[in-house]
């Protein structure tokens, strides 16, 4: 909630549930199990979920009012989840950061523990908008070799953030920092190799993928607030020199490869 609250969202709601532990999930799941038996008409999906990982089934879109009364995993926690449970949920009101419970909310990795969450704009819910998702996984680390770790991790939509920091009017309004805009495979290897000798001096950089078009990448550097884009296709490589454009300005120089870290350095005075 920090990391998409440090990005600049301002309106943000935490889904949560518990999916129980080692101790407590093989119960839940034996349940589950029992009561999708009972259960027909459901997706091809979910028919083959349906043994190989039940908890999953929970997620499904299309079943999900046929599901609406399924068992629910915060019913089966062991003593430690239910009071771990708690604890969130009122560490959560502590910090004042908006959130419901949401009983059908799973993940699909076996190795998540207890506390499971998905983050949205506020007031909206559904798989498609969620700006980040993740939980804790205390057994992976030993599922790995490692020694017990309770760890807690998330995925971000970085796409989906910027697109919220756009609808909430709270993108930086300032362009700064560069855009490598890579054309074609042979390019890539040459541009990342700038980008990150630029990123070492400091400058904020960002990288597009060669196999996408110039449109898409710049219009993804636009977004991203850039102020200046570096061009690289495969006649700038043979003639050892890149394109800069400034984006603010609309303008294009022609800079060679040995001095446009300097020129960029210069710019930004570092
Ligand atoms: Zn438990
Ligand atoms: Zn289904």
């Amino acid at each position: 909630m920090a990391v998409i609250r440090g990005a600049g969202v301002k309106q943000a709601h935490v889904f949560l549930n518990s999916i129980g532990c080692s101790e407590c999930r093989p119960q839940y799941l034996e349940k589950l199990k029992t009561y999708l038996k009972g259960k027909s008409g459901l997706c091809e999906h979910c028919k083959s979920r349906m043994t190989k990982n039940p908890l999953r089934v929970l997620d499904c879109k299309e079943d999900a009012e046929k599901l609406s009364d399924a068992p629910r995993t915060v019913d089966s926690l062991c003593a430690a989840c239910k009071a771990h449970y708690a604890e969130v949920k009122s560490l959560l009101k502590m910090y004042v950061i908006p959130h419901t419970e949401q009983p059908r909310l799973v993940r699909g990795l076996d190795y998540y523990t207890r506390t499971v969450f998905e983050i949205y704009p506020s007031g909206k819910s559904g798989s498609q908008d969620a700006l980040a998702a993740g939980g804790r996984y205390d057994g992976l680390v030993e599922l790995l070799g490692g020694a017990p770790t309770p760890a807690v991790g998330f995925a971000l939509g970085v796409e989906r953030v910027l697109n919220e920091l756009e609808a909430q009017g709270a993108l930086p309004a300032v362009r700064r920092g560069v855009f490598m805009l890579p054309l074609g495979d042979s390019a890539f290897e040459p541009s990342q190799k700038l980008l990150w000798q630029l990123r070492e001096t400091g400058i904020r950089c960002e990288t597009g993928q060669p196999d996408q078009s110039i449109k898409s990448q710049m219009r993804l550097a636009d977004r991203l607030q850039m102020e200046f884009c570096i061009i690289m296709g495969e006649n700038e490589i043979k003639d050892n020199f890149v394109m800069l454009k400034n984006l603010e300005k609309q303008s294009q120089d022609k800079v060679s490869m040995s001095e446009i870290v300097g020129k960029l350095q210069d710019h930004y005075k570092l």
